[in-house]
């Protein structure tokens, strides 16, 4: 074993991150902008060498708590420049309709971004701001009371002691693991019967084959397909299908099952996916877990990002959150100076109500965009609404914008305020002939009445 590292003399808190994934390699940002040393341990390769981060979604959708917080660590231009604006739902029916549904007022939109160019920018952005980061180096053991992390690297142990250690190291966390050996952790981590595999649509021609400027859906009740866009033309479609049962990953075993099934339920995308067969074969079957833990923090070691609350994706916000995650500790560093102990309990008393709203939220709308979105009556609903907020913003924000366009308010607002919403809506539409009466002034009365 190398000998222990000791945290610096020099007054500088010495802040350890692990994990150089979204999450820490942006926190490093915050934390060097308070003038903390920063050293973050990342078991991967570096990704700037080329290395890719096989296994899990290669673009991801960024909003706006999420380019707050790029623009607040003073990230955001550059990232913007390499993302592709979706301005709202490109909806496919099974007989290959399409139905574009606008994410809600004029200029709303929502960004496709490249997991790996978005997580080595951060890391570049991160390195210049004098964080060091030790790639190959894995953390597998914690001391709590010391602070201090036995990292491996290379086959070599070394002990790391910090003044603080953040554990950023993503759903499957060691940093948690560490934690679960201790009494009063509470953990729980629930799969849907869901899994998800990723496939592609090419460019033709350097050009991308369907609309652009869309995040494409063809939902189909109990599973559902989707497409997000990448600068290059292509699409990154990821399957949703349960793992087990009639309609399965698990009855898709050749290319005669995987050909019917996507003749029968996709067939407007089929003829766009030449390559169907080795992406389906090649790529793995990944499962969807949602993990909630507390205590977030021992002593001075806290989780943050995925590590502490792992999400579904239905909403585009786990990374989202994450980003959040560090703004808000930036700002309660800003508020208690170096008082640890009132950081990171004010932290968790903040952002675990709103990271279990946002993991239930995403759930939610699972059910909400794979079953309903091709509902006539759903899609009735939100025109009420649309109607409605448009004409009184004050009073009513719809959930999707208060979750995705409104970085100010909170999880757990935006969902206390759907939950309250879906239950106007529930008597407006039982209301006889609301499909004729719906942009009339009598609906408009009550729903002000139900308001109020
Ligand atoms: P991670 O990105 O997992 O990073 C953790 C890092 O820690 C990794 O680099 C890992 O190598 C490192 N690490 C792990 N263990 C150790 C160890 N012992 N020692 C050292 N290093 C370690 N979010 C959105 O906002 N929008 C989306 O559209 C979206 N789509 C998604 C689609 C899918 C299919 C999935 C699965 C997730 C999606 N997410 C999305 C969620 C998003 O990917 C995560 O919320 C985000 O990656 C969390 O970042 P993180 O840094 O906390 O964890």
């Amino acid at each position: 074993m190398i000998e222990d590292q000791q945290p610096t003399t020099n007054n500088q808190q010495l802040i350890t991150i692990v994990g150089a994934g979204l999450v820490g390699s942006l926190l490093s940002l915050y934390l060097r902008k308070q003038n903390f040393e920063v050293k973050i341990l990342e078991r991967r390769k570096d990704p700037r060498t080329g290395n890719v981060d096989h296994g899990r979604s290669i673009n991801l959708a960024l909003s706006h708590r999420g380019i707050r917080a790029l623009k607040e660590a003073g990230v955001q231009i550059s990232i913007l420049e390499k993302a592709i604006p979706m301005r709202g739902r490109m909806i496919h029916d099974v007989k290959g309709k399409r139905n574009f549904i606008p994410y809600g007022e004029q200029g709303q939109m929502i960004y496709s971004v490249s997991r790996s160019e978005l997580n080595r920018m951060l890391i570049e952005e991160a390195e210049k701001a004098g964080a060091s980061i030790n790639f190959n180096a894995s953390c597998h053991e914690i001391d709590f009371k010391n602070s201090s992390i036995t990292i491996n690297q290379e086959g070599q142990e070394q002990k790391i002691s910090s003044d603080i250690i953040l554990g950023a190291d993503g759903a499957f966390s060691d940093v948690r693991s560490a934690m679960q050996k201790y009494d009063k952790f509470n953990y729980s981590q629930e799969y849907l019967e869901h899994g998800y595999k990723e496939l592609q649509i090419p460019a033709k021609d350097g050009k991308h084959q369907l609309e652009k400027n869309a995040l494409h859906i063809w939902p189909r009740e109990k599973f559902m397909l989707i497409a997000l866009p990448n600068l290059d033309g292509s699409f990154t479609c990821t399957l949703f299908l349960p793992h087990e049962g009639a309609v399965s990953f698990s009855k898709l075993k050749d290319n005669v099952s995987l050909k019917k099934f996507f003749k029968k339920y996709f067939s407007d995308v089929y003829g766009l996916m030449p390559d169907l067969e080795k992406y389906f074969f090649g790529n793995p079957t990944s499962s969807l877990v949602t993990i909630k833990c507390s205590p977030w923090y021992f002593e001075r070691t806290m989780l943050i990002g995925d590590a502490a609350h792992a999400i579904v994706p239905f909403y585009g916000q786990g990374m989202n959150c994450g980003f959040e995650d560090c703004v808000v500790l930036d700002e309660l560093i800003a508020k208690h100076n170096e008082n640890w102990e009132t950081i990171l309990n004010e932290y968790q008393l903040l952002r675990k109500p709103d990271s279990d709203a946002i993991a239930d939220l995403a759930i939610a709308n699972f059910v909400e965009v794979r079953d309903k979105t091709a509902d006539p009556v759903f899609l009735l609903q939100k025109k009420i609404e649309a109607r409605f907020s448009e004409k009184h913003p004050d009073k009513w924000i719809p959930l999707y914008t208060m979750v995705t366009f409104s970085p100010k308010i909170r999880y757990s607002k935006a969902l206390q305020g759907g939950n309250k919403q879906q239950s106007i809506m529930d008597k407006i539409m039982a209301m006889p002939d609301i499909d004729k009466k719906w942009d009339s002034d009598e609906i408009e009365k009550l729903i002000l009445s139900e308001i109020n």
